[in-house]
């Protein structure tokens, strides 16, 4: 019984030390149990499905705004990770812009690039810059693979509780895929960020906003009106992005370092709405 026990968690250990990714933007260790090349077909799959389900807005001025405001982000992470030494990063990314007609005050981006932006969202993010502020943010999570680690997270837990049993690609990894990116419809709820990635998610994010040519300013702004949207219904964004005054007041100490980082790309005006 002992023996078999060290066994697991010798196999747990080679599996976490095989596994593991660089997170670029902060060179951590982050634990990647399935790999990019495995998660993004699963990603690129759900994604299609999704859009399928629901009703993707083209052609207006909105849906527009979505795919400018995202492509200028991902240009601004493509020329963040080539300056930085990570050319190459973005090789399997296939990035995609939707609006969705949705009264849920949300936004996300699985991995690989793939973002929907909610209307439920659009009068709280009110301009261009709010709208950056998001998708800085919710690209920055895609890009840091926190999702990944969520996953991988709930993967040991598997492995811990049923033994040796976990293939990697069992159909559970499906229903981990969906508990971490939360757009599954039989798990529906996605559990919240850890505050260690919510954080890492606002400093990414702000950079890339800056450098796309946004005020970093208005993530602040953003943030304080999504906090004021609180109380008895929090929108769907708040559930999984907890915010309060220390966020808003981190975000706010971040603004100069954000534009800093912008000006050596040669930013040095920034868009306010
Ligand atoms: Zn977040």
């Amino acid at each position: 019984m002992m023996k078999s026990k060290n066994v697991i968690i010798t196999v747990i250990t080679t599996l976490v030390f095989l596994s593991c990714a660089t997170n670029p933007f902060t060179g951590k260790q982050t634990m990647a149990l399935v790999p990019n090349s495995q998660l993004f077909p699963t990603a690129f799959q759900q994604y299609d499905q999704f859009l399928s389900e629901n009703k993707v807005i083209k052609g207006t001025a909105d849906a527009e705004m979505v795919k400018r405001v995202g492509q200028k982000i991902a240009v601004a992470a493509e020329r963040w990770l080539n300056a930085n030494g990570h050319v190459g990063y973005l090789n399997d990314y296939k990035w995609e812009y939707n609006l969705v007609d949705d009264k849920a005050v949300n936004a996300w981006c699985m991995p690989g690039g793939k973002i929907v932006v909610y209307t439920g969202i659009l009068p709280i993010t009110k301009g261009e810059a709010g709208l950056a502020a998001v998708l800085g943010h919710e690209v920055s999570h895609a890009l840091a693979n926190h999702g990944q680690q969520r996953m991988s997270a709930s993967m040991l837990q598997q492995i811990g509780a049923v033994g040796l049993n976990v293939a990697l690609q069992d159909n559970k990894n499906l229903g981990l895929f969906n508990q971490a990116y939360g757009i599954g419809s039989q798990v529906g709820v996605m559990l919240p960020f850890s505050r260690s990635h919510e954080t890492e998610a606002d400093t990414i994010g702000l950079t890339l906003m800056a450098i796309a040519g946004y005020n970093p300013e208005e993530a602040v702004e953003l943030w304080k009106r999504m906090s004021a949207q609180g109380g008895q219904a929090p929108p769907e964004l708040l559930s999984t992005h907890p915010s309060n005054e220390s966020r808003i007041a981190n975000l706010k100490a971040l603004v100069p370092k954000a534009k800093e980082e912008a000006r050596k790309f040669g930013v040095t005006s920034f868009k306010q709405n």
